[in-house]
Parts: structure tokens; sequence; C-alpha cells
């Protein structure tokens, strides 16, 4: 295994659950869409996709076989060694074993854990109870699956930190970073550096900014030695007034910034080493 200090890990968030082919004609809906998307994302230099599912009206799914098909999709390109994260949150409306159920069934290397209940978007209450997220991390345990623990405020830090010691997390634990999200902490160097500074000590993380943010937040989670997440889950738009052609396009991108700051996007055999990821074998 090579020197893992300068490498750092890309993960690419395919479609999410809000932005919709208005906002962006090039988002992915159909299972066949987003496996070609994270197969294009891998060859960009990708090491993780992160991983929502549509219906056909491009509402978000409750459905298991449109899970089922994506992760059959891409686990059917058989050079392609990406590690896959599904989402624990595909909508707001989902009951618990819905939420669940998709992890437990497909196994994952790592998982979304957001880490409390927020108001999300402004629109509704992303509902995240202490009874389903022990629930959830318990679940993830018996599953050998690495909760991506998901922070929008600081309360979500001091959640997380309550569940370790608890035991429904084990450390070291991954955070994922995100800011810019209505409802949670804007998009700030002072929130981010406020937020790495909590984290537990041993902590992995990678951040993002949501919307307009999403460089800026890129380039100060370089400079601060964190890992990266792009994609049109957060951000639609290339640049002001001009939408994106792909995820692949911002994988390109993110990867060329860490090359012109002497750094090296992870490989995902790379990033299973860095975040301590159980490698699953299909
Ligand atoms: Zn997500």
């Amino acid at each position: 295994m090579p020197d893992l200090k300068n490498k750092r890990v890309i993960t690419a968030a395919i479609t999410g659950s809000w932005p919709t082919r208005e906002d962006n004609p090039n988002l992915s809906i159909t299972p066949a869409e987003i496996a070609e998307d994270v197969y294009q994302c891998w060859k960009a230099g990708a090491a993780i996709a992160h991983i929502h599912v549509r219906n056909d009206d491009g509402t978000p799914s409750t459905d298991f076989s449109k899970y089922q098909e994506t992760i059959d999709r891409i686990r059917a390109h058989r050079d392609c060694d990406i590690c896959l994260n599904i989402t624990s949150s595909g909508s707001v409306d989902f009951g618990d074993e819905e939420r669940i159920r998709p992890l437990q069934a497909l196994l994952p290397e790592l998982a979304s854990f957001d880490a409390g209940t927020l108001n999300w978007q402004h629109r509704t209450v992303f509902m995240n109870p202490p009874a389903f997220l022990e629930k959830l991390g318990l679940a993830l345990q018996m599953c050998s699956i690495k909760p991506e623990i998901e922070i929008f405020d600081a309360g979500m830090v001091y959640n997380a930190i309550h569940y370790i010691k608890t035991g429904i997390l084990k450390s070291p634990c991954h955070f994922q970073i995100v800011l810019g999200a209505a409802g949670g902490m804007p998009c700030t160097v002072e929130n981010l550096v406020f937020l790495k500074n909590i984290l537990p000590e041993g902590s992995t993380w990678a951040a993002c900014g949501i919307g307009r943010g999403h460089l800026p937040m890129m380039m100060a989670t370089i400079a601060m030695g964190g890992h990266l997440r792009v994609g049109m889950e957060d951000n639609v738009m290339w640049l002001k007034g001009v939408k994106a052609d792909s995820n692949a396009q911002f994988v390109t991108r993110a990867k060329q910034l860490l090359e012109i700051n002497g750094l090296e996007a992870a490989t995902p055999e790379e990033a299973r080493e860095i975040y301590g990821l159980t490698r699953k074998v299909f």
C-alpha cells in the first residue's frame, strides 16, 4: 500500500433526493442512468459513490427493487471497484424499515447516518429520532457497514459523540460535513473550522458545500486536510449560470484541484484503507 498521507478520497453524490431535471437536464434518474453515472465517476477518479434512487417520475423512491437494480448494474461492471455508500435517508416520508432494508440487503461499504433531526430545506422535518438512529447504528454494525455520519449543524456532532459513548457508533468514526443546507449551518470557512475541530480525535472527515458554496468549501476542505464530496446531490451548476454536463465533470475538477495542491485522488482500495471500510466481495 503506497503512502496515503497525500491521498484524498473523492465521493460522487450522484442524484440525492432534491434536484430535478428542471434544475439540470443531465441529472440521472433511472437505475441504468445512475449506474452508468457511477461508472463514469469512477473512471474520472471517484473512490466512493453515494447512492439515492428515484421513482420514474423523479420523486425519491421507496422501491427496494430500484436500489437493487441500481447496485446490481454498478456491480455488473466487473472492472469497477468503487466503494458504495447507500443513503438511509432517501425520503423524509419513509418508515424506519424502508430506510434500513436496502443497507441490510445490499451490503454497501458505507451508509449515511444523519445524526439528528432538522427543519429540512425550510419545507419539512428531516426526522432522525433517537429510536431510529439506535436501530440504524446497530444494523450497520451487524452488517459491517461504516456509518458516514452526516453533519448539518454542530448539535449533530454532539449527538454522534453521545452514540459513540453508548456503543451505537464505533470509533474511529467517519464524518461527512454538509454546509449550506437550508435549515443547517451555512457555507463559511469559520463554520467548517469549528465543526472540524469538535470532531472526536482519530475521526476521518469529508466536507461539502451545497449550491454556490460548493467550490469555496472544497478549497477550504483541501487546505484543512479533509476529503471531498462532489455531485449533483449538492450542486447542479458548473459555474454561475452554467449547468453541469455530468457528475464526472465535477469529479474531474476535484481531482485536478487536488493535483494542483500536490495531492492525489485516492483509489477505491486506498479509500477503504483510509476510512477503515470492510471490503465486500460479490
Ligand atoms: Zn445523500
